[in-house]
């Protein structure tokens, strides 16, 4: 593919030497350098990175010491961990290689045909990690963003792994938001929430709900105590709020408008 594109480029340059000097009528189409591909070359370091290991069992490592912490401190309420599911405890890494090379962003069929398979594998350190929890007594709580159409095959891809918790009652799909505030205080009625564990930081809190990036990147350094703390962020380069914020969440623009604005907020010399 970027072969195809370096000879349409090569022939482009020889047409353009060949005319004398008329101004073209027409301009050449416009190729992106962004979209769809960079999710592709993320998805490679996803999956080949030993530093995506080490960064994800670091933050499992990390959260397990924070636990045996607050497992000290008895509260009035029974204890309870929230996470989210993709790119946390899941590694949904194929699904970005394969569009990406068919030279497509995400859409939500070829997402759901790619949930349906059940075949994610586990996001390093988490498997251990909520068993631990369950072990210790601390209720695990999935808030998703997938469907309720995903319900059974997100079972099936978390009970492959015997995460605890993971039947109906602990998995929580998104219903009328994306917004996960309500489904968290929907847990806090009856549990203390200890932590939460997510690659987006919506998974958090809704301080950075649907804000444009710089407002979310100032609200990002503003909770600084509460990483490694009661927050544990897993990475996620591949997609997320990160990138819909940069074109402010207007999902419907074409790849090539995304990719402009994209280019845009690029810093470069
Ligand atoms: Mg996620």
């Amino acid at each position: 593919m970027k072969m195809t594109r370096i000879w349409g480029v090569l022939l482009l340059a020889g047409m353009a030497a060949c005319k004398s000097v008329q101004p073209a009528a027409t301009p050449v189409a416009q190729s992106t350098k962004l979209i769809p591909h960079g999710a592709g070359w993320a998805a490679l370091w996803q999956q080949q990175s030993g530093e995506y290991k080490a960064l994800c069992l670091q933050a499992y490592q990390l959260a397990a010491l924070r636990l045996d912490q607050y497992l000290a401190q008895k509260g009035a309420k029974p204890l309870a961990v929230v996470t989210d599911i993709d790119e946390t405890v899941l590694d949904n890494s194929p699904y970005s290689v394969h569009q990406a090379l068919n030279d497509r962003g995400y859409d939500e069929k070829s997402w759901s045909e790619w949930t349906a398979k059940a075949a994610a594998d586990t996001v390093p350190g988490a498997p251990n990690f909520f068993k631990y929890a369950a072990s210790k007594g601390v209720q695990v709580f999935y808030i998703t963003n997938r469907s309720e159409s995903e319900r059974a095959a997100t079972l099936k891809n978390l009970q492959r792994y015997n995460f605890p918790f993971a039947d109906d009652q602990h998995l929580m799909l998104k219903t009328t938001t994306s917004g996960k505030e309500g489904r968290r205080q929907q847990v806090l009625q009856q549990f203390d929430i200890v932590m939460l564990f997510g690659d987006n930081l919506s998974d958090f809190s809704n301080i950075f709900d649907k804000k444009p990036y710089q407002e979310r990147n100032a609200a990002a350094l503003k909770s600084a105590p509460e990483y490694g703390s009661r927050f544990i962020v897993l990475p996620n380069p591949m997609y997320g709020d990160w990138e819909g914020a940069i074109y402010n969440f207007q999902y419907k623009l074409t790849d090539h408008q995304k990719d402009s604005i994209m280019q845009s907020v690029l810093k470069n010399y």
